[in-house]
């Protein structure tokens, strides 16, 4: 085990799959004992049973859907509860339709900002008053949060609003000692992506190694975002805050 987040408790939202869970289970490696919330909660368990099989007692799972208040200060308590303490907030869980405006009805649009933007807010407004030694907090942007894209108009502005609120939560909550900062993920192959590409009719290869959008001639992997998001969660980014890290293998170039 290496120790960059030795001592450290955190909260990884979305951690039954994707990002979400290789970020928790690096984080586990590096020392920290991990809450590993997701609306899946099966998944949640999963992921939280493999840190436990290495280290017992490192993580716990909590089934919750991040756009309601009361899920998302239940998963803060349980840091603090079981653990005692909060140092680090992954927000991380997300949801994606591909739709252009004359498809998308209002609820569709509703249900992501609640799941994308909402819950950002949620688990920071019970987090920040938990992360009492001060604390880092990494919000999951994406590229179409910083240039557009086509055909999932609800996300882009949902992406969007994620690195700007990283911006105005860094700036309130500097001097209590947070950083907040996003990563800023390229495609990268999730069961998200793969999800997307059966849905667009794309043959995953093909898709995958598009040379206009992937200069690197691949998709990133979870274990690549997970290293970046380590990198803003611990103390090797102490001077970093309200930033957005792009991480795309090239693609916003
Ligand atoms: P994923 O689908 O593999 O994982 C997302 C997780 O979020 C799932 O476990 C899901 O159950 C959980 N989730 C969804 N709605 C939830 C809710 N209401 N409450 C709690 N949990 C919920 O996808 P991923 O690719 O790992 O995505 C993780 C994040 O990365 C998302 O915010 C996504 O928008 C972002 N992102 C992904 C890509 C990509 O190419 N995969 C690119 C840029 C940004």
């Amino acid at each position: 085990m290496n120790a960059q987040l030795k001592g450290k408790v955190a909260i990884v939202t979305g951690g039954a799959s994707g990002i979400g869970r290789a970020t928790a289970l690096l984080f586990a490696e590096e020392g920290a004992r991990v809450v590993v919330a997701d609306v899946d909660g099966p998944g949640a368990e999963r992921t939280a049973a493999r840190i436990n099989d290495a280290r017992p007692g490192a993580a716990v799972a909590v089934r919750a859907d991040v756009s309601d208040p009361g899920d998302c200060r239940r998963v803060v308590d349980t840091a603090t509860g079981t653990f005692g303490g909060l140092h680090v907030l992954f927000n991380n869980a997300g949801i994606i339709r591909r739709t252009t405006a004359l498809d998308l009805d209002v609820e569709e649009w509703d249900r992501v900002m609640a799941v994308n933007v909402r819950s950002v807010f949620l688990m920071c407004k019970y987090a920040v008053p938990a992360m009492t030694e001060g604390g880092s907090i990494v919000n999951t942007g994406s590229g179409w949060g910083l240039k557009g894209g086509g055909n999932a108009l609800s996300y882009c502005a949902s992406k969007a609003a994620v690195v700007n609120m990283t911006r105005a939560l860094a700036i309130d909550h500097a001097r209590a000692g947070i950083r907040v900062n996003s990563v800023n993920p390229g495609d990268t192959d999730t069961p998200m992506l793969r999800d997307e590409a059966r849905q667009l009719g794309e043959d995953w290869t093909a898709f995958a190694t598009d040379a206009a959008d992937r200069p690197m001639g691949r998709a990133g992997t979870p274990e690549e975002i997970a290293r970046a998001v380590l990198f803003l969660a611990g103390d090797a980014s102490s001077y970093v805050t309200g930033s957005a890290l792009v991480v795309d293998g090239g693609g916003l170039a």
